[in-house]
């Protein structure tokens, strides 16, 4: 598998052969534990080193079905054997930011019957945008409540990967609350379990349990137009 951080987010270094160069700077793996922009995501970062010298990694993305890491230097070349290690605790800060918007997500949509049509993740903030007629700082802050909820009942998370047609026989077949629902082309899909609450099509970063996240903090909520709202929330810094 190339992208086996889907199955192990823990995993913070690994070695790897270098499949393709491009322009010197974009680097293929035949096997990467870097997460790819996508999803509200953001890329990895962190350092390759090969043949003694360590390059920064300052982006990465996915583009026809591969990998690309792009690196600060020039010198990597084809076939070369690399170990890849990823910045942690911008990767952790984020894992903890993806189950926190994933686990408020379903709140609502579930609440509510509202979709998810957007959401951005970063490291020190997430915002999560759904459509929904009827906007009531309240309910909201009461919708936190219950995934904070969730958090502090420390639900351990699994995730495992299937046919899609296996997938959408377990889920249904939108497997998502994202109102674009699940591309066309993603033939295996990754589904996460967070055990006693909910399973959901994924393809992003989870911790392991969620008492992890810590705690969910309202920061504000915002009209974005006719039945979109938006609410941005941060999480305590430390967790316990
Ligand atoms: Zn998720």
């Amino acid at each position: 598998m190339k992208a086996p951080y889907l199955l192990d987010c823990y995993k913070k270094e690994f070695d790897a052969q270098v499949t393709k160069v491009k322009e010197g700077v974009f680097i293929t793996l035949d096997q990467t534990y870097f997460y790819p922009i996508g999803g509200g995501q953001p890329y990895d970062t962190g350092i390759i080193t090969s043949n003694g010298k360590a390059y920064k990694v300052i982006f990465v993305k996915k583009e026809e079905g591969e990998i690309i890491h792009e690196i600060s230097d020039l010198g990597i070349k084809e076939g070369d054997h690399i170990h890849g290690t990823i910045d942690w605790d911008r990767r952790y800060i984020l894992m903890r930011y993806h189950t926190a918007a994933h686990i408020l997500s379903e709140v609502i949509s579930k609440a509510t019957g509202a979709l998810i049509t957007g959401n951005q993740l970063e490291t020190d903030k997430a915002r999560i945008d759904f459509s929904l007629e009827n906007y009531d700082k309240e309910k909201i802050l009461e919708y936190i409540a219950q995934a904070n909820q969730i958090i502090k009942e420390a639900h351990p998370i699994h995730w495992s990967l299937l046919q899609r047609k296996e997938a959408e026989s377990i889920l249904g077949e939108k497997m998502t609350s994202l109102a674009k629902g699940f591309s066309e082309d993603i033939q295996e899909v990754r589904i996460v379990d967070i055990e006693g609450f909910g399973k959901e099509a994924c393809g992003g970063t989870h911790l392991k349990n969620t008492s992890e996240v810590g705690e969910i903090l309202f920061v504000k909520a915002e009209n974005k137009g006719k039945n979109n709202r938006r609410i941005v929330i941060t999480l305590e810094k430390t967790v316990v």
